[in-house]
């Protein structure tokens, strides 16, 4: 099963690849997650990365591109995978339908969760992650079980994105409208798009999800 899921930032994209991947043993593949890895190794590509991602920008498409075609060519994507926050831009989107041809791959669904701009505001506010594992809450909406504890990995350090404040958000935000429309077009005329309704209960999306996949 190859997946894409597409949605605005605060969508829920994180939350909801987390249970995909759980339960359908795929690989996770996140660009912002590569990203925000290298940043912190301070790597070649977190080096070019960063000021980008710093101001809500978009890092160029070669570099993303590149980082995707690498991480598609390895082995334990053949059982498939799941691509969250790629492809963000039309430019993107062919450029990965001319790596799967490549990679004799296709692309079955593009699962995009829809959220009002107003409430994804009130999301990324309130976002937070564990510093070990990079589970994602959300002070109101998904608080850990334990406070100061993660669910997942029983960790104590949990830290907000830098891009999480609101002067970048508005930016990220509009970047990102921007930018997807033509992207759920393309998908749309390939009879892969799949839409959810993403301001429900995380439970109530993922049920949507699961549907979708099953199909
Ligand atoms: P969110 O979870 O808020 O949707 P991500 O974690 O996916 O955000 O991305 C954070 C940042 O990483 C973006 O604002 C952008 O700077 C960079 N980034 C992530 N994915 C891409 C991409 N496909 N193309 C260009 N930049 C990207
Ligand atoms: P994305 O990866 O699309 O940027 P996240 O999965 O990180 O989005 O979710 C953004 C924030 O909203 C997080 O704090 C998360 O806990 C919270 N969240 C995710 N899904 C829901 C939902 N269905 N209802 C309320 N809050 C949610
Ligand atoms: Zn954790």
């Amino acid at each position: 099963m190859n997946l894409i899921l597409m949605g605005l930032p605060g969508a829920g994209k994180g939350t909801q690849a987390e249970r995909i991947v759980a339960t359908y043993n795929i690989p996770h593949i996140s660009t912002g997650d590569m990203f925000r890895e290298a940043i912190k190794n301070e790597t070649t590509l977190g080096l070019k990365a960063k000021s980008y991602m710093d101001a809500g920008d978009l890092v160029p498409d070669e570099v993303t591109n590149g980082i995707v075609k690498e991480r598609l060519a390895q082995k334990d994507t053949d059982k498939g995978f799941l691509l969250d926050g790629f492809p963000r831009t039309l430019d993107q989107a062919k450029a990965l339908a001319e790596m799967l041809t490549d990679l004799n791959k296709k692309i079955d669904a593009v699962i995009d969760i829809q959220v009002a701009e107003e409430v994804l505001v009130e999301r990324l506010a309130g976002r937070f992650m564990c510093r070990n594992c990079g589970a994602t809450y959300h002070k109101i909406f998904n608080p850990t079980k334990v406070e100061g504890t993660c669910d997942r990995c029983g960790g104590h350090e949990f830290y907000q994105r830098e891009d999480d404040k609101p002067e970048t958000v508005k930016n990220r935000l509009s970047v990102n409208v921007k930018n997807s429309e033509p992207i759920l077009a393309y998908y749309d005329e390939e009879g892969l798009l799949y839409p959810v309704d993403g301001d429900r209960e995380i439970d109530a999306v993922f049920a949507d999800v699961e549907k979708i996949i099953e199909k």
